[in-house]
Parts: structure tokens; C-alpha cells; sequence
């Protein structure tokens, strides 16, 4: 039931959020090192290139973990996983999607994802007088748990969002199912719920996500209500799969990377279609848009060559750089100024308490934020370093560099890992090494040592739990 309410237009700003599925740092046409890369020159991003241009660039932004579930659980709760404990990705209650590894096992992590609480951020803004949108992959809470679904969660709508973390197909003549995919009858976990409406009919996922979150806001400015649109695409998660029309540009590309390149360029025609909708509504100067991703690119598994994030180094799930830092583009009117770039780091939970403030909602009480807010850091001519961290004690079922179990913290330019098997130290100097090729830790042990102590006070802080020793069944200790 709709509680009309009087909106002063940025007392009650509109935010849209575009959390996209595994873009990688260097998946679209802006230049996140300053000058365009061989990457940045593959992918036809004309949207996101112009957002960039009217807004600001945060070149320093991360993800709040390198895998999908912890990283959307941070965005709800403006925690890092380190605290949340959901520290990997889900999908049914009770089961453990960690991979096995010889000699350490993961802790007793939160395997049920995000569960409904009053300071979940769309409650929060809910109660403030918003209507909450989320459009495509939620990936919150598990199957067998009510998290599985965003309206438990405080979500007004939900357009296709469930337990589930990837589509069974990505294509409306497949009904996005298994059973469509293959021909058969057998219905799968993947198999993408509601959009009935588009079964049959030959539309890729990215643009029938599109079509219904540009009606939601349509209907948000019809009702003159202010909204918080969570819009988290499916794509660009596997399983990668073309949308045929958007082909015929990248003909020259391998087969599975021209395929990647029409997912990439089918969100930038959401991102497209939904900031001119904002326009033809009237709305542009009543909305922060925030356009960013759960986590690095897939790189060098699932068919997909390594080094793509490079400068970066590996991608989506590893320890390093490629795993966790991603495109971050903020276009708040009032706020940021066209054509602009930032390296001071920020972090996907920073937008819990940026996003409360900027709607007016109080943070909540005993509920602890690990983010901040960052438009007191854009305000700052020159904020002070801060520490940002990681915990994902789980070995992954893949293999690549810094893909292991690890808990790591940056603060300003330096970046400290612990490997948590052994454990093993590394220190890299991001501003001389963003490709974190030369390991410090030995020739500096001054600042390894007080790197170390950093994050041995961020997980105290943050009561990380770390990998168990499965000789012991102890937690193991940072060195
Ligand atoms: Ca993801």
C-alpha cells in the first residue's frame, strides 16, 4: 500500500544501482589506468563511456569480496564479509560450496546468505518513504531460506531475483531454463524465475531485465515516489552465451570472447535504456546513479584467457587485484562533477552509509558498519589512508594465482596478503606495482610487520574467521 509522501527533490533522491555480475576492471570502454587499454579499446561501451564522462571515476574501488554472494551481502548490510561471515558463495541452506583443500578446511561460515532484518539497506530506505526495485541476480540468501527471496529482504518488487547466482540461459527462446537449453523437461536450480511474459520470444535476459526495471520507473514517477533500484543483471556471469544480434562487430574475436563482448555491450544498452528513462521522466537531477560490479573478471578459467584484467593481476576469486578491483563510476548531481577521477579506495559496503545518508535515514542502532560514507570522502581534498580488507577463508574450485584461501588488507599504496596455508606473507607497493608482481615482504619487513599488525587489528575488529588447520581443528594464527 502506497503512503503518499511530499519529496523535496534531493532530500529523498532516487538511486539507481547498477551491480553488475562479474564485470572485470577492464570490461569496458573507460580507461581505468588513465589510457586506454587493448581491453578497453575490444568492448562497445558508448553508455557507460558517457556516464563515466558526466560523473566521476573511482579508479581505487573494490568489490567487498572476489566472489558474488559475500559481496551483495555487504551492499545490504554495509559490513565486510569478514564480519557477516558469509564469506563465500551460496546456494542451498545447508550446503558448503567451498572447494577441498589438503590441509585446511573453512571455518563454520554463514552457508544461509542474508536473512530478512530491519537493517537490511532497502528496509531502511523502504521505511523512509522509498520503493525498493530489485531487478535480476539477487543472490542474497540460499535456497530453503527465506533471504531466497529479495521481498523478504525489503525489496517492494522483484524482477527475477532469487537464490540462485547464475541463468540456466541467458536467451528467451529458452524460456532462460535447462529445459528449454537442452529440450528436455528437467527444471534446474538455475533456471531463472518470472519473466514469463518473455518466454518464447527472442530477447536476451540483460534487455527483458531492462524493459521491466524501465517500467518500475516509470510507475515510481507516475506514484511520484522516490526509489532505490537495485539493477543486478545477470550477465556477465556464465554461462557465456551470445546475444546473436549483437554479434556482427566482433566477428574478428574467438567465438567465446566475441560471445562476452555481446553480454558486455547488452549491459551497456541497459545502462542505456535505463538513464534515458530517468531523462524522458524528468528525473536526471533527482538521481544518484552508481555504476559498479560484485567482483573482478573471470580470467584464465570458463574459457577465458588470462591476463584479461591486466594490468591487473588474475581475476574473480583470487587474493590479487583482478580479483576484487572493479569499475566504479558515481554520477551524483550536487555532488560529483562531470569528467572526473579518483584513486582514493573505496568499497562496495561504503555504499550502505553512503546511501542512508543521502536519503536521510539514521544508521541504525547496534548494528555495526564497516563501510563509510563516500561523499564525506569526495568532500576531502585529501582524505586520510584508510584500511580496506578481505577475508575468504575457502579454497575455490578453480585454480589460478591467488586463488586460495587468504585474508589481506590494503592501506594507502601498500597491500599485505596472508595465504592462510602455511601461512604465507606477501606485501605489494600498489602504486609502483598495481600488477602485484614483486612480493616486498622480505627486502621491507619494517612495513610487513606493521602491515601485519593492521590486519591482525582489522580481523580482531572485524571477528574474522579464519581457515582451520585440519591437523589441529584450530583456527590458524597470522603470523
Ligand atoms: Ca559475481
Amino acid at each position: 500500500m502506497l503512503i503518499p509522501i511530499l519529496t523535496c527533490a534531493m532530500t529523498s533522491p532516487n538511486i539507481l544501482l547498477i551491480h553488475v555480475d562479474d564485470l572485470g576492471w577492464q570490461d569496458t570502454a573507460v580507461a581505468m589506468t588513465g589510457q586506454a587499454t587493448a581491453q578497453n579499446e575490444a568492448w562497445r561501451t558508448p553508455h557507460i563511456s558517457q556516464l563515466a564522462a558526466d560523473g566521476l571515476v573511482l579508479t581505487s574501488g573494490y568489490a567487498s569480496a572476489p566472489v558474488c554472494t559475500p559481496s551483495r551481502v555487504s551492499l545490504m548490510t554495509g559490513q565486510t564479509p569478514a564480519r557477516h561471515h558469509t564469506t563465500f558463495w551460496t546456494l542451498h541452506h545447508d550446503q558448503d560450496t567451498s572447494g577441498k583443500h589438503p590441509r585446511i578446511a573453512p571455518p563454520n561460515w554463514n552457508t544461509r546468505g542474508l536473512q530478512p532484518s530491519a537493517t537490511n539497506l532497502p528496509e531502511l530506505l523502504r521505511a523512509q518513504g522509498y520503493r525498493t526495485i530489485h531487478a535480476g541476480k539477487a543472490h542474497f540468501g540460499a535456497h530453503g531460506t527465506p533471504g531466497s527471496n529479495p521481498k523478504h529482504l525489503g525489496f517492494d518488487v522483484n524482477i527475477a531475483g532469487h537464490a540462485s547466482g547464475a541463468p540456466s540461459s541467458y536467451l528467451g527462446t529458452h524460456n532462460f531454463s535447462h529445459a528449454g537449453r537442452t529440450g528436455t523437461e528437467n527444471t534446474s536450480v538455475w533456471d531463472v524465475p518470472g519473466l514469463k511474459q518473455y518466454h518464447g520470444k527472442d530477447i536476451f535476459l540483460t534487455e527483458a531485465l531492462a524493459e521491466r526495471a524501465c517500467e518500475e520507473i516509470d510507475r515510481a514517477a507516475a506514484d511520484g515516489v522516490p526509489f532505490f533500484m537495485n539493477f543486478a543483471p545477470y550477465a556477465v556471469h556464465t554461462p557465456v552465451m551470445a546475444n546473436e544480434r549483437l554479434l556482427p562487430p566482433y566477428l574478428d574475436l574467438p567465438k567465446r570472447e566475441a560471445a562476452y563482448a555481446t553480454m558486455v555491450e547488452s549491459v551497456d544498452n541497459a545502462v542505456g535504456d535505463l538513464l534515458e528513462r530517468l531523462n524522458a521522466n524528468g528525473l536526471e537531477e533527482d538521481t544518484i546513479v552508481i555504476f559498479t560490479s560484485d567482483n573482478g573478471g573471470v580470467s584464465g578459467r570458463a574459457g577465458r584467457p588470462a591476463n584479461r584484467n591486466a594490468p591487473l593481476r588474475s581475476g574473480k576469486s583470487a587474493a590479487y587485484e583482478g580479483g576484487t578491483r572493479v569499475p566504479w563510476i558515481v554520477r551524483w548531481p550536487g555532488v560529483t562533477d562531470p569528467t572526473t577521477r579518483s584513486d582514493v579506495p573505496i568499497v562496495t559496503h561504503d555504499l550502505y552509509p553512503t546511501l542512508l545518508a543521502a536519503a536521510g535515514v539514521q544508521y541504525p542502532t547496534g548494528h555495526s558498519i564497516d563501510g563509510v560514507n563516500i561523499k564525506s570522502i569526495f568532500e576531502m581534498s585529501t582524505p586520510p589512508p584508510r584500511t580496506i580488507g578481505w577475508n575468504q577463508p575457502h579454497q575455490v574450485n578453480a585454480t589460478g594465482p591467488g586463488i586460495e584461501p587468504f585474508t589481506s588488507i590494503r592501506h594507502g599504496k601498500w597491500k599485505v596478503i596472508v595465504f592462510h596455508d602455511g601461512p604465507r606473507i606477501e606485501l605489494y607497493d600498489l602504486n609502483a606495482d598495481i600488477g602485484e608482481s614483486k612480493n616486498l615482504a622480505t627486502s621491507n619487513p619494517d612495513v610487513a610487520e606493521g602491515m601485519l599488525k593492521r590486519l591482525r587489528n582489522w580481523t580482531s575488529h572485524t571477528n574474522a574467521q579464519l581457515s582451520i588447520d585440519t591437523s589441529t581443528g584450530q583456527s590458524i594464527a597470522i603470523p
